[in-house]
């Protein structure tokens, strides 16, 4: 059952009180205010930054900003459904709770299988956790994380002993040199980039060095900008790490911290062989010599870190090398020191804290530990703890396909389209006997395959904790009345644990009481032994709970809460055994490859989030990037003759994976030859070619179990269209109608972007008709307004339909892309002038029609105007901000002006 009510109904204590919440999309977990918008009428409350939030102070990029705008209740679930059909809840939690016992009882507990994800609330993720490893006692519960940033985890549990991140944003700021690896942080996590930025400007002599094989709005900053062939950073850390012992830069004397017979030895050794094939990673001899120098000279040294390293068959290997060469020099555990793993989601850390990775146990207890198995088994009182590892995300969707897992319970995540190996995972999720999926929204790719949908609460309903990059936990918050029957995860997992026999043991009656268990559980046989701990919680009660404030673990009980930033290591002390840090000695194993096809890189674009589920909804994110895109470098592209905008095919073929899809291209200077980009976040839901991951094998870290998302082989060719069109209505709509099409929200409507091999007049005809068969307020009004616009000669066509002056339909339709209006057509709904207005608008030539595209939304800046500045002797960041005003709102759009000036050559 869909939704149709459009706003959020928002919780009656926000008309007296502002609700203090945190951001639901990337790690930097900036904190909210929410406040009542009874003088705002259009959305249902206001956002701001949360001035006393440590993460941001009161700043938030435009997907933060914009948050309001995704608060309607469209495309919601509303009840439980079994084979599509409506239950009470008490059905639903009943059926599930008897098919989970049953294939238990007759396949075993290995049968059943959860993959949750970094959206959850941590309380969520505890619950779902306790039942798995502690009830069904099976490790097999796994998280999207894994996708993000398990690397990461794997290689701080290598080095550290732990996972422990090990430093605070502000760390950053005091550094002399900060080394950005494999992360776009101007659009991935725009307010810590803007931390830097602003730091930058206060003290130039901070140096930033970006290593990234494209260009991106992140290195308009960079002071040395390393463009790195894809997968050779192992080279270039284990060069650097040679450099740093050949230079005299590691004195073993002072490495008090650092276990000299772990492996040192050999990472030395294998770092010189590596250094001899410098080459391999595309970087010029001296931007090489210029950042070893920097490194080994700077006393104050970051290096953050996300997924261009972390998305890798060698991800785990990537971080250690990062991880060496800061262990080598003491360049850790100081103020301005350290390794600083990013997060993309909002509560990753979350889900590592309570365990719900498959190759962790509970609560930083790992399954090695098995001397506090039974503390564990005892705290939870249970007799069937999981004491092996489970599946890890690509195994676990293997299980579902080989026929080993016969229940999978999915929540509040997209496999189908986030998973390399789109077609084996649509292929597992048909063939498994039971798919549960617990989910906000009515319609995803996934829940395409559910036999079972349980609807979840979302953001802004849901109450609980997050912990963001920097072990900062803090609340979210609800605000919003519960939508129908949606309900806490948290809940939903209870209630099946209740009715599978557990209810003891799962007896919540408020979230306050699992933050309290999963705090009483970090002390559990610890007395310093886990970096994890926050005891000093365990008795909170729920008016405690209510008033929390952003704190980093740890916090043991019987020491004041502290309120300061909380480092780890600079007491020298690590949680190996010997609490000595180990440096792992690593190997690239990447080769270059010479090969006539193109290596593809996935990533994010700055304005969207994921699979656009929340922040498609926005009319004002959609309209940066309103259809998917592949970037090609121009040389590329002129060999292949593939001319900027028009489509593409991009293919692979190999014994893995076979995707083909048609994409709009964008050629640029700022992409590596031979290499190509495109963004993540389109799917079925909203482009008919589908995800991305149609072209990623299931190619992964074997220490980690990540999946290499960045190296994908395919072919790229130019596509000949005879037609481009734009639909512009009110409603979406399901129907399939040309070869290419994909939706943009736009405010008040949706934008189909149409590409056909049919002649325009062809296409617009049958536009026109299915308009007409489609829109019954159309016919038989004697109100009815018509603007035709089309000239036959010129081979265009446009046509709106208006009940008196309320545009209801456009349709455009012409030979090229360029002939048809961008920017504006995102406001056509919410235009104001006149009929005689629109009719001038719609009839303008081609060029006059590109009249507006937004650059800066926050202080409505055109590209126009960008364009304008340079081309009349702007060539400065600064004196195009200063002359347009763009970038002097949330700062988003900042390194875009750069990046805008170097695709104009200066
Ligand atoms: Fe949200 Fe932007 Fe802050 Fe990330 S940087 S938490 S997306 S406001």
């Amino acid at each position: 059952m869909i939704n149709n009510q459009q706003y959020a109904l928002v919780d009656p204590k926000l008309i007296t009180i502002d609700i203090n919440t945190t951001c639901p999309y990337c790690g930097v977990g900036c904190g909210i205010t929410v406040s009542n918008s009874a003088n705002h009428s259009s959305q249902a409350v206001l956002i701001n930054g949360d001035k006393n939030h440590p993460a941001n102070f009161g700043k938030l990029c435009i997907k933060g900003k914009n948050l309001a705008d995704t608060l309607d209740n469209n495309n919601r679930l509303m009840a439980p459904q079994i084979n599509n059909k409506v239950q009470k809840w008490s059905r639903g939690l009943d059926f599930v709770a008897s098919k989970i016992n049953q294939s238990i009882d007759e396949y075993g507990k290995e049968s059943v299988g959860f993959y949750v994800s970094g959206q959850l609330l941590t309380e969520d993720y505890y619950v779902a956790n306790k039942l798995m490893k502690g009830f069904i006692g099976s490790g097999n519960i796994d998280t999207n994380s894994r996708l993000c940033m398990s690397s990461a985890v794997s290689a701080h549990k290598r080095a550290f002993g732990e996972d422990i991140v090990p430093m605070s944003y502000s760390d950053i700021t005091k550094a002399d040199l900060i080394v950005l690896a494999g992360s776009n942080l101007a659009w991935c996590h725009p307010v810590l980039y803007q931390r830097i930025r602003e730091e930058k400007t206060r003290r130039p002599e901070l140096i930033l060095v970006v290593i990234d094989p494209r260009v991106t709005a992140s290195t308009e900053l960079a002071d040395l900008h390393l463009p790195i062939k894809a997968g050779q950073d192992v080279t270039l850390f284990n060069g650097l790490l040679n450099y740093l012992n050949q230079n005299d830069f590691i004195n073993e004397d002072l490495l008090t911290s650092v276990d000299k017979t772990s492996g040192l030895v050999q990472a030395l050794i294998n770092a010189k062989e590596d250094s001899l094939h410098l080459s391999s990673t595309g970087l010029s001899t001296k931007e090489i010599a210029q950042f070893y120098d920097l490194f080994a000279n700077k006393n104050k040294v970051v290096t953050l870190f996300s997924q261009g390293i972390n998305q890798s068959n060698q991800g785990t290997d990537q971080v250690n090398g990062i991880i060496n060469c800061h262990l080598v020099t003491n360049k850790i555990g100081k103020i301005g020191c350290g390794v600083f793993s990013i997060t993309g989601q909002p509560n990753a850390m979350g889900g590592r804290e309570v365990g719900a990775l498959a190759n962790t146990l509970a609560s930083h207890i790992e399954f090695k530990d098995s001397h506090l198995h039974a503390a564990l088994a005892d705290f939870w009182q249970t007799d069937n703890l999981a004491t092996s590892e489970g599946l890890k995300a690509v195994d676990l969707f293997d299980a579902v396909e080989s026929g080993q897992i016969k229940v999978l319970w999915i929540m509040a995540t997209n496999p189908l389209v986030s998973m390399p190996n789109h077609e084996k995972i649509k292929q597992a999720l048909k063939k498994c006997p039971l798919v549960i999926v617990s989910d906000c929204v009515a319609t995803n790719d996934t829940l395409r395959y559910a036999d079972v949908i349980f609807p979840a609460q979302t953001w802004g309903e849901k109450s609980g904790t997050v912990t963001n990059s920097e072990r900062r936990i803090s609340r979210q918050r609800s605000f919003l009345q519960p939508f129908a029957e949606a309900k806490p995860d948290w809940w939903i997992i209870s209630e099946v644990a209740k009715r599978m026999g557990f209810s003891a043991q799962f007896s919540y009656e408020s979230v306050h009481q699992i933050f309290a268990e999963h705090a009483r559980l970090s002390a559990v046989n610890n007395n310093g032994s886990r970096a994890f701990d926050i005891s000093a919680f365990s008795d909170i009660n729920a008016e405690q709970y209510q008033r929390l404030q952003p704190f980093q673990w740890p916090q043991p009980q019987g020491i004041p809460i502290k309120v300061s930033e909380q480092n780890f290591f600079a007491d020298g002390h690590y949680y190996h055994d010997n609490n000595k840090a180990r440096v792992i000695a690593i190997k690239n194993k990447q080769q270059t490859e010479d090969t006539h096809l193109f290596t593809l890189n996935t990533g994010r674009n700055r304005d969207q989030w994921h699979t656009q589920t929340r922040s498609g909804k926005s009319g004002i994110l959609s309209q940066r990037h309103p259809e998917p895109e592949v970037e090609i470098n121009q040389q590329d592209a002129s060999l292949l003759n593939i001319i900027d905008g028009q489509l593409v095919s991009i293919t692979t073929d190999d014994n893995h994976v076979k995707g083909q899809f048609l994409i709009r291209v964008r050629v640029t200077k700022t992409q590596r030859q031979k290499e190509l980009f495109i963004a993540i976040h389109w799917s079925a839901s909203n482009f008919n070619q589908g995800c991305v991951s149609k072209f990623i094998k299931a190619n992964f870290d074997l220490i980690s179990g990540q999946p290499a998302f960045k190296h994908s082989k395919v072919s790229i060719k130019p596509w000949q269209t005879r037609s481009e069109a734009m639909l512009v209505v009110k409603s979406p709509i399901s129907d399939s109608l040309a070869t290419y099409q994909v939706v943009q929200k736009i405010t008040g409507g949706y934008c189909y972007y149409l590409a056909s091999t049919e002649s325009p007049a062809d296409l617009f005809k049958r536009l026109n008709d299915f308009v007409l068969a489609n829109s019954n307020q159309l016919v038989d009004k004697s109100d009815i307004n018509v603007l035709n616009a089309s000239d036959s000669i010129k081979n265009y066509f446009r046509k709106s339909y208006f009940i008196k002056d309320d545009m209801q339909a456009t349709i455009l339709v012409a030979q090229q892309k360029d002939d048809l209006p961008q920017g504006w057509i995102s406001q056509i709904f919410t235009l104001t002038d006149n009929i005689d207005i629109k009719r001038n608008i719609l009839s303008n030539d081609s060029k006059h029609l590109q009249i507006k595209s937004t650059f800066c939304h926050c202080l409505r800046v055109e590209l126009k105007d960008i364009e304008h500045a340079i081309d009349s002797g702007e060539i400065t960041v600064e004196s195009i901000r200063a002359k347009t005003n763009a970038g002097n709102g949330c700062g988003s759009c900042i390194g875009d002006i750069a990046l805008k000036l170097k695709q104009c050559g200066v």
